[in-house]
């Protein structure tokens, strides 16, 4: 990384592909997916499934799609999905169940580490009364907010919803950080969901990609909602190359993203008179009084630092394109804003 490269803390998905994830594109075997005839997306389905312990994968644009394309499988008209307040199935796709699934969102409260409780969601689920909608799925999302939900709850709160007779979906857009954090393999995070969608384009690395897993059932119901959505891509082995060298080149060193996360929340607190919350795997949030955002955010673009300063709660977010020096740029940068102001 050149020293007059940005250095852009907005997000884990502004990540450029490297040279080798291109070559990789451009030498990818391809045919008409719609068809299932691209063997490149067809192994990128095939290797995540089996890393995952599932039967199926099915190859998605984007994590937005791959999650409604999920509970649409799993839910029909009018059922209903028991979901985290914070959760980015419910917040941040634009209410995509509901207005695109006819699926009516339950929305529960997140604890501070993440989790819903789990007297939250049993009083949730709906006797079966006309007057209640039907409740068929229940949704997590690990890491959330960078927080990794600890295994012996996803393990309770999967056993509940199915004594329940609901079925479970993980939204694991960040699904290999938690695994990294956690110091087990991908499968341990996704046991027990009936369904779980990963994104590759986060801090694996890739410019495109989600896949949502599941068993053979439930990922040929999912076929009709992505071709409905707007997913059925052509030649999308160019894609799913990408994918594949993410997870062959770009999986263990997701470690060294949280190590940098740790480097940054170390430097924002010796700044002092800082509120700093973190490391949570890639992420670090700072407190921020809302009448100095908008002066931080261009500060730091002058001084070559990306952050996106919406909220009285900074989230800062590390990934493969930045490096320990670019993290000591930040907090330099960080430091002298808040001695001048
Ligand atoms: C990014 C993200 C998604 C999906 O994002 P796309 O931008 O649609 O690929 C879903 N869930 C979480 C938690 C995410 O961070």
């Amino acid at each position: 990384m050149a020293t007059s490269d940005p250095v852009d803390l907005r997000s884990d998905t502004v990540t450029r592909p490297s040279a080798g994830m291109r070559r990789a594109m451009h030498d990818a075997e391809v045919g008409d997916d719609v068809f299932g005839d691209d063997p490149t997306v067809n192994r990128l389905q095939a290797l995540l499934a089996e890393m995952l312990g599932f039967e199926a994968g099915l190859f998605m644009p984007s994590g937005t799609q791959s999650n409604l394309a999920a509970l649409m499988a799993h839910c029909r008209r009018g059922d209903e999905v028991l979901v985290g307040q914070a959760a980015h199935t419910y917040r941040y796709e634009g209410g995509g169940a509901a207005v695109l699934g006819s699926i009516q969102p339950q929305p529960l409260e997140n604890e501070p580490d993440g989790s819903i409780a789990l007297e939250r969601i049993a009083a949730a689920i709906k006797p079966d009364d006309p007057h209640f909608a039907c409740t068929r799925l229940l949704a997590l999302e690990n890491t959330i907010g960078g927080k990794v939900l600890p295994l012996p709850y996803q393990h309770a709160a999967t056993t509940l919803a199915h004594e329940r007779g609901l079925a479970t979906h993980l939204d694991g857009a960040r699904l290999f950080n938690a695994a990294i954090a956690l110091g087990v393999a991908p499968r341990e995070v996704a046991a027990g969901f009936d369904s779980v969608s990963v994104c590759l384009s986060k801090g694996l690395g890739a410019p495109v990609g989600s896949v949502l897993l599941g068993s053979r059932d439930l990922v040929a119901r999912a076929v009709r909602p992505r071709k409905m959505l707007g997913g059925g891509l052509r030649q999308a082995g160019v894609l799913a190359a990408a994918g594949i060298y993410a997870l062959e080149h770009n999986l263990a060193r997701l470690a060294d993203d949280h190590g940098n996360a740790r480097r940054l929340a170390d430097g924002l607190r010796s700044i002092g008179a800082l509120a700093v919350d973190g490391p949570h795997t890639n992420m670090v949030f700072v407190t921020v009084p809302p009448e100095r955002l908008a002066a931080l955010e261009a500060f730091l673009r002058d001084r070559g630092i990306l952050i996106l300063a919406r909220s009285a709660s900074v989230r800062l977010v590390t990934h493969l394109d930045v490096d320990a020096a670019g993290i000591e740029r930040a907090v330099a940068a960080l430091r002298e804003f808040f001695a001048r102001h």
